[in-house]
């Protein structure tokens, strides 16, 4: 029986997570579930998982008397809840979104807790602190992102000394097949549109604009601990491949799945084990005509940057970077700024901030306040 916390249940990672763990009764016993705001949500898993505590973080209330369930409210709370169970868990799933995420998931490190992490955007922000807390405390870290789900379970049995190159694979979102000359009219409702995947609306633009690669492959930096020159993306529009690992050998090792996240979410909250829960399985036919091809780097510029932002290795740009997307894409969700404007932002908002590293947490999150408003003017000013 695994111990098990899950940070923004009611997201699309952590209602699949708990469609997942419903299954499993006598595997699971769920400790605490937390969601920002989406309190029906959260309710309807209350009565469902029984959790021993939930923990709202967004501005609303659940009315007094609706469940024995005891009720927190505010991350400070979310973060003395973990470390004050911390004995008690197995397994946090760290499943909110953007940096919001940094704080429970440091917490759950810091304090030993083995954390199944799709919260890509805290490691992105603090990859050492992340990967030098967990190890001092002996916390391992699942992911739960597909490509480094693949990863993971690629390397198992491999020293990283053997590795030849890692190769990320794109879906390219949904304008891969667009000519890059018309990107400046494209609107909400069409970036929204993932042609693979379902997933929720941050990481939706950000496969529009592929951010998410460039964020998934400083992610796999830290995660892996491999060099910016071993790691590679291809876009692979059937999102059948997660991910390829060359090695020095001349052998390939590749994790394929049709693509649906509760494969890699059972793979974090099973580990060890495997969990059955209903995947379709893949019939060979399926790999008929699988496609590869590179990135244009003209017509996602947000992928760009976040490769030189990765080249260059110092982190405040990676924190300074992932705020800024954060704040523009929330500017073009809002009708403020167009598609072609979010490259616009994250780019104004590097040049004002030198390269340094930074390792405190205390410090990651101040810095990370300061890019938000410079951030967010420069969006007002782009969008006026
Ligand atoms: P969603 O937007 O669907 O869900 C986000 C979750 O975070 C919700 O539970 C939400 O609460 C909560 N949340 C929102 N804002 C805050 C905040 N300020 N503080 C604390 N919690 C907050 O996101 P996804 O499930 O799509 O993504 C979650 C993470 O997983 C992201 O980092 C994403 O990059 C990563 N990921 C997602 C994949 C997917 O398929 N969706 C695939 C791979 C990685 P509420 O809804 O109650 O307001
Ligand atoms: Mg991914």
């Amino acid at each position: 029986m695994k111990n098990i916390g899950i940070v923004g249940a009611t997201g699309s990672i952590g209602v699949q997570a708990t469609e997942i763990i419903h299954k499993y009764p006598d595997a699971f016993n769920v400790k605490f579930l937390s969601c920002h705001n989406n309190i029906n949500e959260l309710l309807s898993q209350i009565s469902i998982l029984k959790p021993e505590y939930a923990v709202v973080t967004g501005e609303k209330s659940i009315p007094k008397g609706l469940t024995d369930t005891k009720i927190l409210y505010g991350m400070d709370a979310l973060k003395t809840l973990i470390s004050e169970m911390s004995g008690e868990l197995d397994l946090v799933l760290s499943a909110a979104v953007g940096f919001a995420g940094i704080l429970p998931t440091y917490t759950a490190l810091n304090n030993g807790v083995n954390v199944a992490l799709a919260n890509k955007e805290s490691i992105v922000a603090a990859g050492k602190a992340m990967m030098q807390t967990a190890e001092k405390s002996n916390a391992a870290i699942i992911p739960v992102d597909s490509e480094h789900s693949a990863i993971y379970q690629c390397l198992k049995g491999h020293g990283n000394n053997f590795i030849d190159k890692v190769i990320l694979t794109a879906s390219g979102g949904p304008f891969r097949y667009r000519p890059s000359d018309s990107m400046d009219y494209v609107n909400i409702g069409e970036t929204l549109k993932h042609p693979n995947w379902n997933m929720g609306n941050k990481i939706t633009v950000d496969s529009a604009t592929m951010m998410n690669k460039g964020l998934e492959l400083i992610e796999a930096h830290y995660l892996f601990d491999i060099v910016p020159d071993k790691l590679d993306v291809f876009i692979h529009p059937q999102s059948i491949f997660h991910s390829i690992v060359s090695f020095i050998d001349g052998s390939s090792l590749a994790q394929m799945g049709l693509p649906d996240m509760k494969t890699p979410i059972s793979y974090a909250l099973g580990f060890p084990e495997r969990l059955n829960w209903g995947a379709e399985p893949l019939s060979p036919q399926l790999l008929n005509g699988l496609t590869f091809f590179r990135p244009d780097k003209k017509k996602y510029p947000c992928f760009a940057v976040a490769l030189k932002v990765l080249e260059e290795g110092k982190n405040s740009l990676m924190i300074v970077m992932n705020a800024a997307n954060e704040v523009a894409v929330d500017a073009f969700l809002s009708g403020l700024i167009k598609f072609t404007d979010i490259h616009r932002v994250i780019g104004d908002t590097l040049e004002l901030f030198e390269p340094r590293d930074i390792s405190n947490i205390d410090e990651i999150i101040l810095l990370d306040n300061v890019v938000r408003e410079k951030a967010m003017k420069i969006s007002k000013d782009i969008g006026r």
